[in-house]
């Protein structure tokens, strides 16, 4: 079933795209890539994304087995889908993540397999997903200093374990290792120089992230938001930034660098410069949602498709009609998040 009405906002209109060939939205942007949590659980409880308890977990039999989400990904690099990232909540939560890789890596049509984790447990598997096939790894750090990084995370013992995983990932060869850093006024924004230097030594791609708004963090949202005009100011007092193109994997950041440095500074900014325009995304939920935007309440099921096997190349398309021209977030404020209490319940 596709539901139509978008919480807090107006009733968003389907929109003619083609019926057949390459999957394109009513607004004529092209769908090369699918964001594909595999769980909503987490290890962490980061103040910007999860409380600390009360979100309801899907049960088991909720979420898509690895040979479902292959199948979904057969289907859509049928109609061009060409690249993947795997996420969560937390995915190397989930049991036997490789698996998943393999059956991912054997779909004609995908070049690109990418994974979003908070490396707590990437020391332990990040040599298995190598060999399994995964393309490139992007880790969450918000911060340098080991007991702010328990403090964000607010898991005591996180930083050591993170700052193993990173060590393993490099040792893996995961290359370019983008770094995602969301920054909060009072937690960390004090190291977006220290974050940034880092670049000039290390191969990182160390992107600065503004917060956004959900049912959960508003608090931290209005009170702690940092715009990217902001953070880039801040780098530049320690140098000279020019802009360059990004590391492989097209996608909302624009990155920069310092002269001579190994890796780049990125600034993510979905609240002060709208990037919509360009999306070329949608996200299946751990519970096979097909969902067109991040925020807001559109999704179809194909959960129950899978399960009776009716075909599902007309409900692609049908999510494809609903897939709104951009989101309508206000800072501090659940308008537009679409009844979304935490991005862990969709995959960030
Ligand atoms: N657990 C993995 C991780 O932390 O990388 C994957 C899931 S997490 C939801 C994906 C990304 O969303 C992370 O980079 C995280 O920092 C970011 N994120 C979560 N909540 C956010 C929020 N409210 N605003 C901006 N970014 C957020
Ligand atoms: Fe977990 Fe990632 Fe959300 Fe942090 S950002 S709570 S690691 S899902």
């Amino acid at each position: 079933m596709t539901r139509l009405v978008q919480l807090g906002v107006p009733v968003v209109a389907e929109n003619a795209v083609p019926e057949d060939g390459p999957m394109t939205d009513g607004f004529g942007r092209r769908i090369e890539y699918l964001r594909i949590s595999v769980t909503d659980k987490c290890n962490l409880r980061c103040v910007y994304c999860m409380p600390e308890e009360g979100l309801p977990w899907l049960r088991r039999e909720q979420l898509l087995s690895y040979e479902e989400i292959g199948e979904v990904v057969r289907v859509m690099a049928g109609l061009g889908l060409r690249r993947v990232r795997i996420t969560g909540g937390e995915p190397l939560v989930r049991r036997d993540l490789p698996t998943l890789v393999r059956i991912l890596r054997d779909v004609p049509g995908i070049d690109d397999i990418a994974l979003s984790t908070n490396a707590v447990l990437l020391g332990e598997q990040a040599g298995e997903l190598r060999a399994a096939g995964l393309d490139r790894v992007n880790v969450s750090l918000d911060s340098l200093i080991p007991e702010r990084i328990d403090a964000i995370s607010r898991r005591a013992g996180s930083a050591a374990a993170i700052m193993g995983g990173i060590a393993a990932a490099e040792r893996a060869g995961f290359f370019p290792l983008k770094v995602n850093c969301v920054v909060m006024r009072g937690r960390n924004d004090d190291e977006v120089e220290a974050f940034a230097a880092v670049t000039r030594e290390r191969p990182w791609h160390v992107r600065f992230i503004e917060v956004m708004p959900t049912g959960d963090n508003l608090g931290v949202s209005h009170d702690e938001y940092v715009s990217s005009d902001e953070i880039l100011g801040r780098v530049a007092r320690i140098g000279d930034l020019r802009p360059v193109a990004g590391p492989h994997g097209n996608g909302p950041a624009k990155y920069y660098a310092f002269d001579g440095a190994a890796g780049t500074v990125g600034v993510i900014s979905p609240m002060s410069h709208n990037y919509c325009g360009t999306c070329n995304r949608m996200r299946l939920t751990a519970d096979g949602q097909l969902r067109p935007c991040l925020f807001g309440d559109l999704h179809t099921d194909l959960r129950s498709p899978l399960r009776t096997g009716a075909p599902l190349e007309p409900l692609i398309r049908q999510t494809l009609r609903i897939k709104p021209e951009r989101h309508w977030l206000v800072q501090g404020s659940d308008v537009g998040s679409g009844g979304l209490r935490a991005l862990s319940q969709v995959g960030g």
